[in-house]
């Protein structure tokens, strides 16, 4: 069977034949590159007369597959009228038995699928005047837009992988998603659009893909694929009803809402919850890849997840946020790039917000140990308090209770395991977490200057590894990976002799059994995480991290590689046909060079990259006003704190409100808007500060306020999008450079000297570029917004990158001067209409 299904699809099929009471099921089978069928979509349930409507809907490379209930494989006359049509279409034909072991292949697929290519005309017309573009309100031809959609098309035509960094108002998306369509539905294959925003992803989803899909000739499904996470698990639901104290009491009210809130649910996403529900409860109730037994679990049929997911297998366009995707492409190097993963298998890919990159795949690359992490799985063995029950607690009494005393070794060996072994032990290991972590915390604590309270970071460093203190971390690291190796060996044991007990108990600790498995394979990681952690790993940098809390000082241990372009080009670039990166800020003073070397697209052959920079056409001349103070003092001066408050004071007037002013600190922040909120106040300007409120809301009450000043940092500088009036006016205190001494960003910096480069023009510079671009690029967000951008910081004109930061911004006049000059030309910007 393995020859031509995967078990993935046998699983599917088995299922769904059972859940058709063994009557006649018909599937379209999905195949990889190899010809074997990866996926199944149940298409009808019971007679041959509904085969013509299936057959249209699969396509050359598909099989269409059903079952002989009688077991008896040979093929009837209908059958092979059928299997003829198919084979004509080059579409395979199987039967199968009842339970999906034997298989008779009547057609085989046609699996050598020859791409069609996109005619260039036809996405010609697509945006031309009176072409489907022009279904949308104020439809205006633009170059740019047809000039993206162009070299989309070619990179699908050509299995090739494009830059394209498209200014504001390009009208990007659907540059992309016009060609990808057609692709896609004319060669039967999925294109994944991956996107860094909520925001963006909403776009796509319920305004650019349902035009599309209203005025496109073509017939497409689109899916928006959620992470398991975000759905709830019905096994677990269930479980939390049955033993509703595996929960704290704190939170028996939320559990009997999400209880309720499930039985009415339509897709089970923690979106559809009319509440935020605490992490720590969401945690323990949603879907998780080890703690599910997929079609043996008896909420299958129901399983909101494995619903949303056979839904999406069938669609054409799937839309999905960047970390989804780097999970996917993570798992895939244990999977393989032909079978189902996180998404099903595709191999063109559309990732927006391209900026992105570098930062979500070293997220994804990194790994973290807290306390908190380690004692979480404990405590679910054997909870903290005793009222509470835990897994290992659960299963011993299910043990006593239900092992016959005919098998009175077996009960031996377990109780023995449970009680003398895994149930204290765990107690022992929370303390030794407990000791090893707090030992940590400290350390760094007293280690490292500043004053307490403060987030710390202490890299690992060859000079860190000689002190006495590495030593002992060493050895005490060591010690808890050994007690954890110890313990998950235990456990394994446990699992093992578990196979053993009666069916009926085995069946009854199904859920106990399947969760326990899924804490080993956590503990065992961890286990693992921490060994790793102690050596010296090239090309990763290690730091201890301490945060001070409700309970005291907590410590952390990261680790996040140092360069992820080869990993990138092995794992993605090297596997996928097409790839589009995008995004309004790819470039530094016009090139690609530094994402192409931060990324790893530099290391593709160079016949296989294209670069397309694509100004915005908007009118930045006429629409923005733009001025560097020259008597601002540098940001390090004395004097700068005060020169910047006076500043935003002015400018803000001059302007009416209306302003997002743009930090990099939190500290200077606050001491700003400290400073200015009342006096703001009292020329009856509201001011609003990140953090005070949650950002959508914040967002809500600036659109609404229509003169408030916003005073906002790291992600105020992207992904904010307010239209019109509301935003008249953006102040950059500061050039957007990172912390030189965050760990990765020196050790980076280190690696890029060690290798001959120099850190600061090669990496600084130009990641601060980007920042600053995508600051700048708040202010004009259509053709009818006017405003004013105010820097405040005087490097951009007496240091020799200044240039670079001013080169890489649209064109448009910058005036530089003294103040009251800037401020007079300023007020008379905002005097015209
Ligand atoms: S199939 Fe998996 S995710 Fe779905 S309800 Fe069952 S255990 Fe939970």
């Amino acid at each position: 069977m393995h020859n031509y299904f995967t078990e993935d699809a046998l699983l599917l099929m088995r299922h769904e034949i059972a859940r058709a009471g063994g009557n006649e099921v018909f599937f379209i089978g999905r195949t990889n590159v190899d010809g074997i069928v990866c996926e199944t979509e149940t298409i009808a349930r019971g007679s041959k007369v509904a085969v013509p409507a299936i057959i249209t809907r699969a396509a050359g490379g598909d099989v269409v597959i059903h079952n002989h209930p009688s077991s008896e494989l040979t093929p009837s006359d209908a059958d092979m009228d059928i299997a003829s049509v198919c084979g004509n279409q080059g579409i395979g034909f199987s039967i199968i038995d009842n339970n999906a072991t034997r298989c008779y292949q009547v057609v085989s697929p046609h699996t050598e699928k020859k791409g069609e290519q996109l005619s260039l005309e036809e996405i010609g017309r697509t945006f031309a005047t009176d072409g489907m573009m022009a279904h949308l309100k104020g439809y205006e031809q633009r170059d740019e837009q047809l000039r993206m959609a162009l070299a989309v098309a070619e990179a699908f035509n050509r299995d090739g992988v494009v830059l394209v960094e498209a200014g504001t108002g390009t009208g990007k998306s659907l540059a992309y998603l016009a060609p990808a369509i057609l692709w896609a539905v004319r060669n039967n294959q999925r294109v994944v659009v991956s996107t860094n925003t909520i925001n963006l992803q909403e776009q796509l989803i319920k305004k650019d893909l349902p035009f599309l899909a209203r005025h496109s000739a073509v017939e497409f499904k689109t899916a928006l694929v959620k992470g398991r996470s975000n759905y709830a698990c019905l096994r677990k639901l269930e479980q939390a009803k049955a033993e509703p104290s595996l929960f704290p009491d704190e939170s028996s009210q939320e559990l009997t809402t999400i209880i309720e809130w499930s039985h009415s649910s339509q897709d089970g996403c923690r979106s559809d919850l009319g509440f935020t529900p605490h992490f720590s409860v969401w945690e323990e109730l949603c879907c998780e890849a080890d703690q599910c037994s997929r079609s043996r679990c008896s909420h299958f049929n129901r399983c909101f997840f494995y619903r949303a997911r056979r839904d999406s297998s069938s669609a054409r366009v799937l839309v999905v946020n960047h970390a989804l995707l780097l999970s996917d492409i993570v798992l895939r190097k244990e999977t393989g790039y032909d079978a189902t993963a996180i998404l099903p298998p595709f191999s063109r890919l559309i990732f927006d917000e391209g900026h992105h990159l570098e930062d979500v795949a070293t997220s994804h690359l990194s790994l973290i140990i807290s306390r908190g992490g380690i004692l979480k799985q404990l405590h679910r063995l054997v909870p903290q308090k005793l009222a509470r029950a835990g897994l290992l607690t659960i299963i011993s009494a299910a043990i006593a209770r239900g092992l016959p005393e005919s098998q009175e070794g077996l009960y031996a060996e377990l109780s023995g395991l449970l009680e003398i072994h895994l149930m204290p032990k765990a107690l022992d290991l929370c303390q030794v977490t407990e000791q090893t972590m707090d030992w940590l915390a400290l350390s760094v604590e007293h280690d490292s200057a500043g004053p307490p309270g403060r987030e710390r970071k202490l890299r690992i460093t060859t000079e860190v590894e000689r002190r006495p203190f590495w030593q002992e971390c060493h050895q005490r690291l060591h010690t808890l990976a050994d007690a954890l190796n110890d313990y998950t060996s235990a456990m394994r044991g446990l699992l093992r002799r578990c196979k053993d007990l009666p069916e009926k108990l085995q069946e009854k600790l199904t859920d106990q059994l399947l969760d326990t498995g899924g804490i080993e394979g956590r503990l065992q990681s961890m286990a693992d995480a921490l060994l790793f952690f102690t050596t010296e790993a090239d090309g990763y940098c290690r730091w201890i991290e301490t945060r001070s809390g409700n309970r005291g000082v907590q410590a952390r241990l990261c680790a996040a590689p140092l360069d992820i372009s080869s990993q990138l080009k092995e794992t993605v670039f090297d596997k996928l046909k097409t790839i589009i990166v995008t995004s309004a800020t790819l470039t530094v003073g016009g090139e690609f060079g530094y994402l192409k070397r931060r990324t790893g697209f530099g290391l593709l052959p160079a016949e296989r990259l294209n670069e397309l920079q694509l100004a915005s056409p908007f009118d930045y001349s006429r629409q923005v006003f733009v001025a560097v103070p020259e008597e601002m003092p540098e940001p390090t001066a004395p004097g700068y704190r005060e020169a910047l408050e006076a500043h935003i004071l002015t400018a803000v007037s001059t302007s009416r409100g209306g302003a997002f002013i743009l930090f990099t600190s939190y500290d200077l922040l606050n001491k700003v808007f400290t400073a200015l909120a009342p006096l703001l106040a009292g020329i009856g300007l509201k001011a609003l500060k990140q953090g005070d409120i949650g950002r959508h809301e914040l967002l809500a009450q600036f659109r609404r306020e229509g003169n408030a000043v916003l005073f906002g940092t790291d992600s105020f500088w992207e992904g904010v999008d307010v239209k019109g009036e509301a935003l008249r006016l953006v102040i950059i205190a500061r050039l957007p450079f990172q912390v030189p001494t965050e760990p990765v960003q020196q050790a980076r910096a280190e690696k890029i000297k060690a290798d001959g480069g120099d850190p600061f023009r090669d990496f600084s510079v130009p990641q601060a570029v980007i920042k600053f671009r995508q600051g700048f690029g708040r202010l004009i967000r259509s053709r009818d917004d006017r405003g004013a951008v105010l820097i405040l910081d005087r490097r951009v004109l007496n240091k020799s990158y200044g240039r670079t930061f001013l080169r890489s911004l649209p064109d448009t006049e910058i005036m530089r001067g003294d103040s009251a000059g800037i401020f007079a030309r300023m007020e008379q910007f905002f005097g015209k209409t």
